[in-house]
């Protein structure tokens, strides 16, 4: 296919507005996938993607489109993740399209997604195309949401398309525009190849899938290929397009979108963002704008059954073979024995990283509350990077600490400003600013430590405003704070595994609100457990955990059998997540006390 039929595209929106269901339609009309075999959303591959209603990985698709001027196009469609852990994966998407779908829901309007992916569209100089969506919907109101959108974003909004991507209305005119308004891609085919990765994943029996379009140049199966940044070459075993599923051919040439196999190791070797040439006829520069993904927030995880520490070792390790930008390192903690403390690109990553490491692998972990990364400067001017609490170097030895900033943008109606404006205040934010975008909805912007993002902020904000705003960060770098350890003493002892970093005006009150927290937590046992919160050797505040009076089994009277086995039963499920921590044993729920603090 000549250059000038081709059209690369993505489709942007904050979540729930129809991004999937409108490129199911699209994939549908063309007669991508045939209708029996069309499944709900999909583009969204990852069982647990599909539960959550989130799209994690980007796929592409290929469709053939015969447009009203007779032509045959071939329309790319690149999926971008819908979460603000991957907006770095979003970004390099973006760089592969001249043009993305703006999806709006005409019964909602602008929320602080849809902006944040409009300025990456914009970064990467893409015509964007708006979508009133869900126009089938009684309250929905396009008039309305395109003038939102013409204020906030600034984008001529007379020409939108109202659209119902669950009824199939303005299908039809979505692909003319595509046809119409996304450029054509340059054909510089005769220049040194140059791709673009926007994803890999790992497979078991051909290595790598490499997700590319191609900028520069073409490339043909059995080409040798070199990874710029990562500096690995292989040889291509094979190469295709995705239509959704893979189809082979023998080459692809710029302005292409395919993927390629190579008996490719890891992903780390063709991280998302390096650009693939030819290893004999290498281009000279790299495409702008790779960055290594580097993880933001850490945590613990331990095997509750000290047995488990290799099986979880080997699944790690297999999990890293498909994702880059996991990283773990062994830990060895005191209070909680063998296991690693693991790097993510940020909370939801964890979590689901957490969530299929026990489904998958079958293992029972102790997962520990989530740190960010601080930059310590010693008193012999060394500068460290801390990820976990318990490491953080005494007063004595350090001459400063900084914390990792983020810039908040909120979008929400103007009867919760209040609300959120608290909410931040109680989380150390620094207002901005902040904008009526229409008569009853603001924006509201405050530069934030991360720490205090990543400690439940997202469902305090939700709850506080009955769901309706709607949140976006980005890092914005480090700055300096009176940053303290608060350790945890159960039964005398310090457990490393619960100390974390607080600043000192709030360490009190964290202190407190964590001690009380752990005494409805933890369960009484055998003996009186004095539980204490301190600064060094400062005791902030001390509560007791008091002793067992009685067995369960002593309520039973005796006689019914089936009743005590269903106690003994019930105590051994409330054991499964439970760690002995010298002779206290301490459940999951306590590593995350310090999230449920309000
Ligand atoms: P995404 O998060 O942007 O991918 O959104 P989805 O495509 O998953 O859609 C979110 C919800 O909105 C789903 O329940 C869809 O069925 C529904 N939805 C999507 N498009 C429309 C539409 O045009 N009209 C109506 N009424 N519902 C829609
Ligand atoms: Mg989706």
């Amino acid at each position: 296919v000549p250059a000038s039929r081709i059209r690369n595209f993505s489709i942007i929106a904050h979540i729930d507005h129809g991004k999937s269901t409108l490129a199911d339609r699209l994939l549908q009309v063309t007669g991508t996938v045939a209708d029996r075999e069309m499944k709900e959303q999909f583009l969204d591959t990852l069982d647990l993607e599909r539960e959550r209603g989130i799209t994690i990985k980007l796929q592409a698709a290929r469709m053939n489109y015969t447009a009203k001027d007779g032509q045959e196009y071939v329309l790319n469609l690149i999926d971008t993740p819908g979460h603000v852990d991957f907006s770095y994966e979003v970004s390099r998407s973006l760089a592969a399209c001249e043009g993305a779908l703006l999806v709006v829901d005409a019964s909602q309007g602008v929320e602080a997604q849809t902006m944040a992916n409009v300025y990456l569209a914009l970064e990467n100089d893409l015509e964007i195309i708006p979508v009133l969506n869900k126009i089938d919907l009684p309250g929905a109101e396009p008039d309305r949401v395109a003038e939102e959108i013409e204020q906030v974003i600034g984008l001529d909004c007379s020409e939108a398309i109202l659209a119902s991507a669950k009824e199939g209305i303005g299908v039809n005119e979505i692909l003319e525009a595509i046809v119409a308004q996304v450029p054509p891609p340059a054909d510089t085919t005769e220049e040194p190849l140059r791709a673009l990765i926007f994803d890999s994943y790992y497979d078991p029996y051909r290595g790598v899938i490499v997700y590319f379009r191609v900028m520069d140049g073409n490339l043909k199966k059995g080409d040798r290929v070199k990874f710029m940044a990562s500096g690995q070459e292989y040889d291509i075993d094979e190469i295709g397009v995705l239509s959704p599923v893979q189809i082979q051919v023998d080459q692809l040439h710029a302005g292409e979108v395919g993927y390629l196999a190579a008996a490719i190791k890891t992903v780390e070797h063709a991280r998302v963002g390096d650009t693939i040439t030819l290893a004999n006829h290498p281009a000279t520069k790299p495409l702008p704008g790779y960055v290594e993904a580097k993880p933001m927030v850490f945590c613990g995880m331990f095997p509750i059954d000290a047995d488990q520490f290799e099986d979880l070792r080997e699944a790690l390790e297999k999990f890293k073979l498909n994702d880059a930008a996991l990283n773990y390192e062994p830990e060895t903690s005191s209070a909680m024995g063998f296991g690693f403390r693991c790097g993510f690109l940020g909370l939801l990553h964890m979590e689901i990283v957490q969530e299929r490491l026990e489904r998958e692998y079958n293992l029972n972990l102790i997962i520990t509350a989530p740190s960010v990364v601080y930059q310590v400067t010693t008193n012999k001017d060394e500068v460290l990077l801390i990820d976990n609490p318990s490491e953080l170097p005494p007063p004595m030895l350090r001459e400063k600490i900084e914390e990792p900033y983020v810039r908040l943008d909120m979008m929400t109606p103007q009867e919760h400003i209040g609300a959120l404006m608290e909410l931040c205040e109680t989380r150390r934010g620094d207002f901005k600013d902040m904008k009526y975008i229409t008569q009853d909805r603001a924006s509201l912007i405050y530069e934030i430590p991360l720490a205090e993002i990543v400690t439940d902020f997202f469902n305090q904000m939700k709850s506080r405003t009955k769901g309706y705003a709607s949140m976006e960060y980005h890092i914005i770098g480090y700055r300096p704070n009176d940053l303290v350890k608060l350790d945890i003493l159960v039964n005398e002892e310090p457990v490393d595994s619960l100390a974390c970093i607080v600043h000192r005006d709030k360490a009190y009150q964290m202190g407190r609100g964590l001690v009380s927290k752990l005494k409805q937590l933890i369960p009484r046992q055998q003996f009186k457990i004095p539980v204490q919160a301190a600064i060094g050797s400062k005791v902030l505040s001390r509560e007791n955990i008091p002793a067992l009076r009685k067995n369960v089994l002593s309520k039973c009277y005796g006689g019914d059998i089936s009743r005590k086995k269903k106690l003994l039963e019930k105590q051994k499920e409330g054991k499964k997540r439970m760690k002995a921590i010298g002779t206290v044993e301490v459940p999951q729920e306590a590593f995350m006390a310090i999230l449920k603090l309000n």
